[in-house]
């Protein structure tokens, strides 16, 4: 509840609630103020490890709901077993989708390899997809993008 509540001890509570301290950035990356939010999902040194284990985790099961929608036949039943391939392709070769597979283009684009790529085969389409798990306050900077 006092997590919830934003009522733990942090630099961020004793400086604006408690005025028992004057400076409230997070001890370790010094960046940022160091609130619950922060320790929790934002600072870069505390989170950076659980931050790429849980994307990748979410990023699993959006893969292993695609793979099941679009007909691909594997021998896990249940996501948080599923181990993405590269590249599966459906019964019938319809839907091919790649796992963190990089995009060639004819000019330069920064972070070109989306977390899935779905290819209809038979039009000839993809659809990427790049997931993004933002904490609250950082939701506003991760807008989706066209290319
Ligand atoms: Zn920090």
């Amino acid at each position: 509840m006092a997590a919830q509540d934003q009522a733990l001890q942090t630099k961020y509570y004793a400086t604006k609630m408690l005025n028992t301290e004057t400076d409230s950035e997070c001890i370790l990356c010094q960046n940022f103020d160091e609130t619950i939010d922060h320790i929790i999902s934002a600072c870069p040194i505390l989170a950076r490890e659980q931050r790429i284990k849980r994307h990748n985790r979410m990023c699993a099961q959006l893969h292993f709901n695609i793979c099941k929608e679009t007909a691909v036949q594997f021998d896990k039943k249940h996501w948080y077993e599923h181990v993405p391939k590269s590249v599966e392709i459906n019964q019938g070769g319809k839907v091919t989708t790649l796992w963190n597979q990089q995009v060639h283009t004819d000019r330069t684009i920064p972070n070109n390899k989306p977390d899935i790529i779905i290819r209809d085969n038979e039009k000839g389409t993809c659809m990427l997809i790049d997931v993004a798990i933002s904490g609250d306050r950082n939701v506003i900077k991760k807008k989706p993008r066209r290319f």
